[in-house]
């Protein structure tokens, strides 16, 4: 109830806003990153399930699963992006007399994403809001950070089927010297549009990363409300959909 006050209270306010590019976050903004986790998480566990049996260790399938799911929130919530680390840490835990080899470990990352990158699709809206944000005359721009094996988010950039949309992309933590919340990439993306901050509004799912970043670079900011985050970061504008996007633009 609080956000859809909040929502309704701007759009009421007279005119619409005055920013000449909108900047996108990628995963759980623009793709469905739950559908993502689906697919890289059976992934991973197919693969270490399999290594694990042939250790002689029996695992619950279910039981993995919802081991790698919790440990992909806890590590995406303390900005831990490195899936290589994650695959110790998980084993650690189910599992804490078995050693894993390197080679494993950057097979499952390499599994991890490639099932990502197929099942983590557009939502329904994305590619009707950003035709509609191109037609209205905004340059487009999208920073996401790097998955932390490098080339990945680039090529998962590569092959959205909106890519084409965009003025600018920047993968952030391999094009840029740090990631988000730090201010560096949200100004070296507006930089490379070619306009200041405050002429840009940056739309994210995360709080702590997307919402904070755009603020520590003086640009607006839209929160995409997909899942509580339970952070004390408060965006200009909370929307629900990207579609919602056509009452703020
Ligand atoms: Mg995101």
């Amino acid at each position: 109830m609080e956000i859809f006050k909040k929502v309704m209270s701007k759009v009421n306010a007279p005119g619409k806003l005055s920013v000449k590019a909108v900047l996108f976050d990628l995963d759980e903004t623009l793709i469905d990153s739950v559908q993502g986790h689906i697919g890289a998480h059976s992934a991973v566990c197919r693969l270490l399930g399999q290594f694990l049996n042939e250790k002689g260790v029996q695992v619950d399938e279910k039981e993995l699963l919802v081991g790698i799911s919790k440990l992909d929130d806890e590590m995406n919530r303390k900005f831990l992006y490195d899936r290589d680390d994650w695959w110790q840490r998980l084993v650690q835990e189910v599992a804490p007399n078995v050693s894993i080899t390197v080679d494993l470990i950057q097979r499952l990352t390499r599994e991890y994403w490639l099932a990502y990158a197929l099942a983590a699709k557009p939502y329904p809206d994305t590619l009707p809001t950003l035709d509609y944000l191109k037609k209205k005359g905004y340059l487009l721009g999208l920073v996401s950070d790097t998955d932390k094996l490098p080339g990945m988010k680039r090529y998962r950039i590569e092959i959205q089927p909106f890519k084409y949309l965009f003025n600018m992309t920047l993968v952030s933590g391999e094009e840029t010297k740090e990631t988000k919340p730090s201010a560096e990439p949200f100004l070296v993306a507006a930089e490379k549009l070619g306009l200041k901050p405050e002429d840009c509004i940056f739309v994210g799912d995360k709080p702590f990363a997307d919402v904070a970043g755009a603020k520590n670079a003086g640009m607006k900011s839209v929160l995409v409300h997909r899942r509580d985050w339970n952070s004390d970061v408060a965006a200009d504008y909370v929307i629900t959909s990207l579609s919602e996007l056509e009452n703020i633009l």
